[in-house]
């Protein structure tokens, strides 16, 4: 096999498989590099006991926490990473969010881009993962130049009561925008069947928009574009001058091989990214590739995440759960007047995600009947950068300090969340409780990861520059969530997508 290419892309899920659909029209001949495999279709797919007991489908090594713990990070290698098990909630970060906000836990900084910079990579980036939406109802919406590309997902009818008693109540809920194949004009035509397995599980008939399905395969086939899977770079081998990338060190298989490219382009997630500049020092990068402004692997962030189930005595039979959103507390309310967060349905809740968490809670006939009667809401807070909260490689252990930060608005969101459901009766009183089940969401729960690799103009402060390409390497780019200042209180993956068409943008114009 030649083991020289225009172009090397290393990880194929959000951000790797978006760079690999803008950059497959270059013509330059394009390697890819996954060091999972494609993911199996199997009734497994759809086992809430196979996805939520035992976690199939998260194959990620050891971890250590900050205290020397072990533990089992929740991701995933394959080939469209994360978005293989992603919830396909597709969010723009608001206007503010790229701007300088002060929250009570501190300041979240300013980006060196704008909005209206991301703007028509937003665009784009939402009709390569077909998301389906409703402008103007979301009071924190950014503008956008066009229209969502398919019509929103409609409410099953509890979520419609519950949408029509929000809005008498004077809130403001939205369609939650979402990036599935689904066509409810015509169910006939339509390859997602809104099924109770989405969020969280693999979708076994391939309705998902996922990286797998939206980028890499359509990108296969072409005569220029190779894909190796089972094939976990290793290491960034540098020149004799340190200034760019002069091999990719690869185990194909468990076999070591070398491959060379003019552009390196990096998308193996926040975590592993960092890791792998980590385990790539050499004499000119001695604290790992492009470090000089000590920044790798540090502000790590991956919000604040709750899941809360109100209880209710009445049913709840909603099948695809996951079609509203709520809004009006993310930047503070009239009682607090910093950012809260944002809160989104999740997919429904059964028996065996509920005994996911509690195995000992209830026999499962009990835990049938609670989750027969809960409306799930996931809760957002974001996470402010913090140079401690770091991915650090010590005598080859990975680990991942993380301290939480700005608690108190994520506090706040939860009790101002469980007051509107109380208000919106969606909670009744039992026995003179409400009665929630939920958890917040723990280390392991990375799925939000971002911000290990900061980009900026100024490379003292900063690993990235504003092309996402490293200060200090010409040839050697990154287009995971490690590129984020701050995260906001949305989920990742749309910006991840948007950012990673950008680059994609630019490397072509800088090789043509
Ligand atoms: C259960 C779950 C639900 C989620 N729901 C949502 C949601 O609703 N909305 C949303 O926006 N986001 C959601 N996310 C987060 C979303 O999946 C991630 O933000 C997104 O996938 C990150 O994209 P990425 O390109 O940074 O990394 P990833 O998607 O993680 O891709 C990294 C890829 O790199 C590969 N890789 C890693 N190291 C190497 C190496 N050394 N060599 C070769 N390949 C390598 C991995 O195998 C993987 O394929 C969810 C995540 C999870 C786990
Ligand atoms: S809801 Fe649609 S996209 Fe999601 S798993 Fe079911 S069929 Fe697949």
């Amino acid at each position: 096999m030649n083991h020289k290419f225009d172009i090397i892309i290393i990880g194929t899920g959000a951000g790797g498989g978006a760079v690999l659909d803008t950059l497959k029209h270059s013509g330059k001949r394009i390697l890819v590099l996954e060091r999972g495999t494609f993911m199996l279709r199997e009734k497994e797919n759809w086992d809430a006991v196979e996805v939520f007991q035992k976690g199939r489908y998260h194959n990620a090594e050891d971890f250590y926490d900050d205290k020397g713990e072990k533990f089992q990070p929740e991701m995933g290698y394959w080939v469209g990473g994360n978005t293989k098990v992603y919830g396909a909630a597709m969010f723009r970060l608001r206007e503010q969010d790229f701007k300088r906000t002060q929250h009570s836990g501190g300041v979240s900084p300013e980006w060196p881009l704008t909005y209206a910079d991301f703007e028509p990579y937003y665009t784009k980036a939402e009709k390569l993962f077909n998301v389906h939406g409703q402008r103007g109802l979301d009071p924190t919406e950014p503008y956008m130049s066009e229209d969502y590309p398919n019509p929103p997902i409609s409410h099953e009818p509890v979520i419609q009561d519950l949408y029509e008693r929000m809005k008498a109540l004077g809130y403001q809920p939205s369609y939650l925008p979402m990036g599935l194949r689904l066509n409810e004009a015509n169910r006939l035509n339509s390859e997602c069947i809104r099924c109770d397995t989405c969020d969280g599980f693999p979708c076994l008939i391939h309705a998902k928009a996922d990286a797998d399905i939206n980028c890499v395969r359509p990108a296969m086939g072409r005569a220029q574009v190779t894909l190796l899977t089972n094939a976990q770079a290793t290491r960034l081998i540098t020149s004799a001058s340190g200034n760019e990338i002069k091999s990719v060190e690869v185990e194909v298989n468990g076999v070591k091989q070398e491959f060379s490219a003019d552009v390196v382009v990096v998308a193996c997630g926040a975590i592993n990214s960092s890791l792998l500049f980590l385990q790539s020092a050499n004499d000119k990068h001695p604290n790992g590739l492009a470090n000089q402004s000590d920044q790798l692997g540090r502000n790590f962030m991956k919000h604040q995440n709750a899941a809360i189930m109100a209880l209710s005595r009445h049913e709840n039979p909603t099948v695809f759960q996951k079609t509203m959103a709520v809004a009006d507390f993310y930047f503070g309310d009239k009682e607090y007047e910093y950012p809260m967060g944002h809160v989104q349905l999740m997919g429904k809740s059964n028996k065996h995600m509920l005994a996911a968490d509690a195995p000992k809670l209830a026999p499962g006939f009990v835990l049938e009947e609670i989750a027969g009667h809960t409306i799930d809401w996931w809760l957002t807070s974001e996470d402010l950068p913090d140079p401690n909260n770091r991915i650090e490689l010590k005598k080859g252990k990975k680990i991942i300090n993380y301290t939480p930060n700005n608690e108190e608005a994520f506090q706040r969101l939860q009790s101002r969340w469980k007051a509107v459901l109380q208000e919106c009766e969606v909670c009744d009183t039992i026995l003179d409780h409400q009665f929630y089940l939920g958890k917040t969401i723990p280390l392991a729960g990375v799925a939000h990861q971002n911000g290990t690799m900061r980009f900026g103009p100024d490379p003292k402060t900063s690993v990235l520059d504003l092309n996402c390409k490293t200060h200090e390497i010409d040839n050697l780019y990154v287009v995971d969530g490690s590129f984020f200042v701050s995260c906001g209180a949305v989920n990742p993956s749309l910006t991840i997508i948007a950012n990673a068409i950008r680059v994609g943008e630019h490397i072509i114009d800088r090789m043509s």
